[in-house]
């Protein structure tokens, strides 16, 4: 770990919830990789990763601590920028973990979606979209989640989601929104349901 990846890496039992949740099987597309820690546990179910870093130092330290976990014959890594190779990229689920601006994301009230790097959420959901609909976003805990809800919209006809909050010992780490066969429920009209998990 170097000394950001401990405050940005999804906390354990939220990466196992995540890689159970991942239904839609085969290839999971792992956008903003980071630390390893979401890829690490796709892989321990079997799925075949992706994993997407721009910082080499990043994908180096991930790539050993998915030796670690002795799951590196199931991750493939790539040092690069997650908007360029997208369209490029095939898989059965993207997954975001995209950053939240660092440990500032706490003092906002309401985090909206322009406030994720590189770009917008709306932008960057639309570039996931290019791999598959079936895509997962691990956002900070105070997400406007009104606005998540409406990333479904940008579909045609809008895709089914759940917004689920993760909470560890009590809690709320974050929010998962998960869209298109991801989501448990849905019919097309039925476009919210809000799950609230402990994990
Ligand atoms: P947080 O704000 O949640 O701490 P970070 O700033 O650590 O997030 O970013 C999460 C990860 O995303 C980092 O490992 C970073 O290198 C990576 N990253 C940032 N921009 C891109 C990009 N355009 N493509 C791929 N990975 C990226």
């Amino acid at each position: 770990m170097d000394e950001e990846g401990w405050f940005s890496v999804t906390p354990e039992e939220i990466a196992v919830r995540h890689a159970q949740r991942c239904v839609a099987g085969g290839a999971v597309v792992d956008c903003f990789a980071g630390m390893g820690g979401n890829s690490i546990q796709f892989a321990a179910l079997g799925y075949h990763v992706i994993a997407i870093d721009i910082d080499p130092i990043k994908v180096e330290v991930a790539s050993n601590n998915s030796k670690i976990y002795g799951v590196d014959n199931y991750i493939d890594f790539i040092v690069g920028d997650f908007l360029q190779l997208a369209p490029s990229l095939k898989g059965n689920v993207a997954f975001l973990s995209p950053p939240w601006g660092g440990p500032s994301y706490k003092t906002t009230e309401n985090f909206t979606l322009d406030l994720l790097k590189p770009v917008d959420g709306c932008a960057l959901f639309q570039v996931a979209q290019t791999i598959t609909p079936n895509i997962m976003m691990f956002l900070p805990r105070n997400v406007d989640v009104c606005q998540v809800e409406q990333l479904s919209w940008l579909s045609s006809p809008p895709l089914n989601v759940e917004i689920e909050e993760n909470c560890v010992r009590g809690f709320l780490k974050g929010v998962t929104a998960y869209f298109g066969k991801t989501a448990y429920w849905g019919v097309a009209q039925e476009i919210s349901s809000v799950h609230i998990c402990e994990v």
